[in-house]
């Protein structure tokens, strides 16, 4: 038994369960509760409720709560998390926030951007998000300090500006 080695049983699953070698029996059902065998970290196979055999694996009740993928966060700004309460944006629109945040910019350290960033970043993760892809001001008044750990990273050749 290795310790990333499960089978989690009675899980509710959105949308009917592919289980292997069945054909969808329901294909219009909301959910379906099922039986997932986790080994390493990834599912390899999911069956119907009661079926899948625990032999050699970590055995965890679903109970019937709700499984889903790992999130991915595919657009946010790090480096401006949470700084409502520093960054005083009176507009009430795009505009007046973004010349807000410039203004600002001059005043913001590496440490206090990677603080806050990270802090944002473990935020996300605590709640289930195992991939962000974040962008970050460079230019007039902030140079490259918002980039993580202090550099842009390089684009590969052909990738699309942000
Ligand atoms: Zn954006």
């Amino acid at each position: 038994m290795r310790d990333r080695d499960y089978l989690i049983s009675r899980v509710t699953l959105p949308g009917p369960a592919p289980f292997r070698g069945r054909p969808e029996t329901e294909p219009s059902h909301p959910s379906s509760r099922a039986d997932l065998v986790i080994r390493d970290g990834i599912v390899e196979n999911i069956q119907p409720p009661g079926s899948a055999r625990a032999e050699g694996l970590i055995e965890l009740d679903g109970d019937g709560l709700v499984a889903l993928p790992t999130f991915a966060e595919p657009h946010v700004h790090l480096d401006k998390a949470m700084t409502a309460g520093i960054v005083a944006a009176r507009g009430g629109d795009l505009a007046s926030a973004v010349a807000a945040w410039v203004a600002a910019r001059p005043s913001m350290t590496t440490r206090d951007i990677t603080h806050r960033a990270l802090e944002t970043a473990y935020r996300y993760l605590a709640h289930g998000t195992r991939a962000i892809r974040t962008h970050t001001d460079t230019g007039p008044g902030i140079g490259t300090r918002a980039s993580p750990f202090g550099r842009p990273r390089p684009r590969a050749p052909g990738q699309p500006a942000p």
